[in-house]
């Protein structure tokens, strides 16, 4: 709370009583400590690649290179960082369209089979490269999704891409859809590491991370669960997850089929 005093004055004289403003500014400073919070974790995110391109271009620049470590993997390292640097701008341009924008999207029907089937084929390098098998179990008579077909293409890559990620190689993801009472949930699960209690109600903010160096070495930003969260949140739709640590985890998000013509 906050209050401004001023002393009430006659014409000539002495004040005589005080007018006072209350302002409950607890939600504001709030918001202020969040931004502050961000803007800190940004610049931190922006500078551990910069400084380790830095390091390594000034090391070859040098000639100052340790010889175990032949120059392919100082250039090797340079070009994953600048590559993480590039995503993680852009992930930080999306979020930043996806909060001013999200009023004015085109809502689409949306068939989750061809979705499923799309963003699996999209991954495909990556599921190979991590030696995962993905299994599709979507229902063929599934009604029609209600979403922005792009936004939520861009919901189940994140999903699917973290599962990929976080798998050991061999292991096994299933994205699968339920249909309930006039909503559809599509689940990703895993069978990788898992999430412990203690971080769950966190994994959707901005740069939680449950271990900062493999997220990081997997080439993570810590933004994709926080552009899932926003993109269906602004549907009106629900993100749900379920972990256990050394089972797997299991990310979901339900939304609206579309409603039927009367
Ligand atoms: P990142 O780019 O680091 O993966 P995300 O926002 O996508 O960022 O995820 C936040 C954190 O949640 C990750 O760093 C990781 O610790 C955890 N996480 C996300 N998905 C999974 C998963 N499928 N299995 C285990 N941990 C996960």
């Amino acid at each position: 709370i906050i209050a401004h005093l001023a002393p009430l004055r006659e014409s000539v004289g002495g004040s005589y009583g005080v007018v006072g403003v209350l302002q409950d500014i607890t939600e504001l400073r709030k918001l202020e400590l969040l931004r502050r919070d961000f803007v800190a974790n940004v610049s931190h995110e922006l500078r551990t690649p910069l400084t380790s391109i830095q390091g390594f271009l000034e090391a070859l620049m040098d000639g100052t290179i340790d010889e175990s470590q032949p120059r392919d993997r100082y250039l090797k390292v340079i070009h994953q960082e600048t590559l993480r640097l590039n995503r993680l701008i852009h992930d930080l341009l999306d979020l930043a369209i996806i909060e001013s924008g999200k009023m004015r999207w085109e809502l689409n029907p949306i068939d989750v089979s061809d979705l499923v089937a799309r963003v699996h084929l999209k991954l495909k390098p990556q599921i190979e490269r991590q030696q995962v098998k993905v299994n599709q179990d979507v229902p063929v008579d599934l009604s029609l999704m209600l979403g922005n077909e792009d936004r939520i293409e861009q919901v189940l890559t994140n999903l699917l891409e973290n599962a990929v990620r976080y798998s050991p190689p061999g292991g096994a993801i299933t994205v699968k859809a339920v249909e309930e009472a006039g909503k559809i949930t599509v689940e990703v699960a895993d069978q990788g590491p898992g999430i412990p209690p203690e971080d769950l109600p966190y994994i959707w903010e901005r740069f939680h991370r449950v271990e900062k160096s493999r997220s990081r070495n997997l080439g993570g930003t810590g933004l994709g669960l926080a552009i899932v969260k926003q993109i269906i949140e602004a549907h009106g739709g629900r993100v749900e997850v379920r972990s256990e640590v050394g089972q797997g985890s299991n990310f979901s998000f339900t939304l609206e089929v579309v409603p039927a013509e009367n």
